[in-house]
């Protein structure tokens, strides 16, 4: 598939710490999620070629917030907060997963959720709860090995096959591929991926 979205134009709109802040439900929403450090920024900049979109922060766990980002006057891609930081206090851990639950739960545009997993470190427990979540609530959820450029290719495949065993019992509403924002590897599956989210539907222009 062509990407026929202008990702390169993509801006920065604002940064929010609660739901009510979040601009009006239309539109289309695809929101990226995982643990600190898995590489969510270094994917968001890679897939819209735009380097310092998503402030990628050796600092993990440091942003509360849900940062969102037009790619045009009706789609947006949703930056929430990282989770499984240890050294983030309990209330702030306890606080991120009521905004963010309550963000997947009431968030009638949200098209689709890409989870952002290290290749080296994939499924965790948060990993699997949200992706069990999200299978019953019938959100498509993508997930993205990242950092792939870090294993052997055979290593990484292997690690897909295992993943994607591992979700299969989810079915259609989740996918898995293999991404690395150093060498670009899974760049347009990962595009391809979105766009689909981005152009189903009826959008009102
Ligand atoms: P976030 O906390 O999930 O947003 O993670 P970041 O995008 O900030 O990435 C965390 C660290 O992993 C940074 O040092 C990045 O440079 C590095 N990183 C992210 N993606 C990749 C990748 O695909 N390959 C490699 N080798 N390093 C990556």
């Amino acid at each position: 598939m062509q990407t026929v979205l202008p990702y390169q134009q993509t801006k920065f709109l604002k940064s929010v710490g609660k739901l009510s802040q979040l601009p009006a439900d239309d539109g289309v929403e695809v929101a990226f999620i995982g643990r600190s450090n898995a590489g969510k920024s270094s994917a968001l900049n890679t897939i819209t070629g735009l380097k310092g979109l998503a402030r990628t922060s050796k600092c993990p766990g440091r942003t509360q917030c849900i940062n969102l980002f037009s790619v045009d006057k009706e789609r947006r891609m949703v930056d929430l907060p990282g989770y499984g930081y240890a050294k983030v206090p309990l209330c702030i851990k306890k606080r991120w997963e009521e905004t963010v639950d309550l963000y997947l739960q009431s968030r009638h545009c949200l098209r689709g959720l890409v989870l952002v997993m290290d290749v080296r470190h994939p499924l965790k427990n948060m990993d699997l709860q949200l992706i069990e979540w999200t299978a019953s609530c019938q959100i498509p959820t993508h997930v993205l090995l990242t950092k792939a450029d870090k294993l052997s290719g055979n290593q990484a495949k292997q690690t897909l096959l295992k993943v994607e065993k591992a979700l299969e019992p989810y079915g259609e509403f989740v996918s898995v591929q293999l991404f690395s924002a150093l060498d670009k590897n899974g760049l347009n599956e990962a595009r391809d991926h979105l766009e689909e989210w981005f152009m189903a539907g009826e959008l009102s222009h």
